[in-house]
């Protein structure tokens, strides 16, 4: 892994999507800038965490990694392919390498589908060979999981919510993918059982050499996983730095803000720290887009835009009066879901 954590897997050059909204059948219709502009590198072997409030942009970041959505502007290599430029046949073989494992286990797999078939249904798409080798996918598919053999034959019903997790995480991991997209995955699950997916998710991470960008609002479970983080706040970063520089040294108060707001039991945000409403990304403020919540706000923040700049060698804030603004004395709790962390991650007892 540390050879691997050296080559840079992602890179992402001023990413924008804005939509053109229309309010009304006769309405004008106006620019959303959902993504306004971001860059940020991950290296293979790592991960890299995107935390913010809802609408701050970091699902239709997403969104275009995973070629749902095309940009509006700007560059996304990925392994060293321009995704802009893929042909339809490249673009099929591209979904073998980034895959998705999305918030909710419940309504991601098909009831009516066995296990077995929810697994292989990718393996067959991209003809992953032959009845017999596909069964053998899926028997080490579900030992790497930690599901027994027989799970293949279960309906999803029949599965608890972080078996069915497990089983997205089957899934995704059939065609032997690079890079996998984890997009609150454990938002969804009880607290006890998000410990379980999160080390299952670093076990794999670590055995198979994945790169993951992981999506949460739950900044304590994007610190635990990450390497590196980026604080996203109406489509722009705010902050990018190592996981720990953000838990011990995060200088920009919407940042600090976050991390006052964890909710030390459950380790989400609760917004309550961060004094009032996210302002429509329709109509963002002037000047620094956080200076009508900010404590530190002066008259230059309400007409000039903060760069993004380096406070330290990897360490990025968009903040005018970053350096007078002294790291917050509280650390970021642990979140409960990482507290009885243990390295396996057995067996439901259900399942044995
Ligand atoms: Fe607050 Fe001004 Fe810094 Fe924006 S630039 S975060 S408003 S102090």
């Amino acid at each position: 892994m540390a050879e691997s954590a050296a080559r840079t897997f992602m890179r992402i050059r001023d990413l924008r999507k804005t939509y053109e909204v229309r309010r009304g059948l006769f309405g004008r219709a106006r620019p959303l800038h959902a993504v306004a502009g971001v860059s940020f590198d991950v290296q293979a072997g790592t991960t890299f965490g995107l935390v913010g409030e809802s609408g701050s942009g970091k699902t239709t970041i997403a969104k275009m990694l995973m070629l749902a959505e095309g940009p509006t502007s700007g560059s996304i290599v990925i392994d060293g392919q321009d995704l802009t430029a893929l042909d339809r046949k490249q673009r099929g073989q591209f979904h073998r390498e980034l895959q998705p494992v999305l918030q909710d286990p419940y309504s991601s797999l098909d009831p009516r589908m066995r296990i077995g078939r929810i697994i292989d249904e990718p393996l067959r798409i991209h003809g992953f060979g032959s009845r017999a080798a596909m069964d053998a996918r899926i028997r080490e598919l579900l030992e790497l999981v930690g599901l027994p053999p027989d799970a293949a034959r279960r309906f999803p019903h029949e599965l608890s919510g972080g078996q069915r997790q497990r089983v997205s995480i089957a899934r995704a991991l059939g065609l032997s993918p690079k890079c996998m997209i984890l997009d609150e995955p454990v938002s969804a699950l009880d607290v006890s059982i998000q410990a379980q997916i999160l080390n299952l998710l670093k076990d794999l991470q670590g055995a198979l050499d994945l790169t993951y960008l992981l999506i949460s609002h739950d900044l304590a479970v994007v610190a635990y996983m990450s390497q590196r983080i980026g604080v996203l706040y109406l489509g722009e970063f705010m902050e990018i730095a190592d996981a720990r520089e953000v838990v011990t040294n995060a200088r920009h108060p919407y940042t600090q803000a976050l991390i006052a707001s964890v909710d030390a039991r459950s380790g989400a945000i609760d917004g309550s720290a961060v004094s009032g409403e996210i302002p429509s990304p329709m109509n963002p403020p002037s000047g620094c887009t956080f200076h009508p919540r900010c404590p530190y706000a002066q008259a230059r923040c309400r007409t000039e835009k903060p760069a993004l700049r380096p406070l330290a060698p990897a360490h990025l804030v968009a903040c005018h009066f970053a350096e007078s603004i002294s790291a917050p004395q509280y650390p970021l709790p642990t979140p409960a879901a990482c507290m009885p962390i243990r390295r396996s991650h057995a067996l439901p007892k259900e399942m044995t």
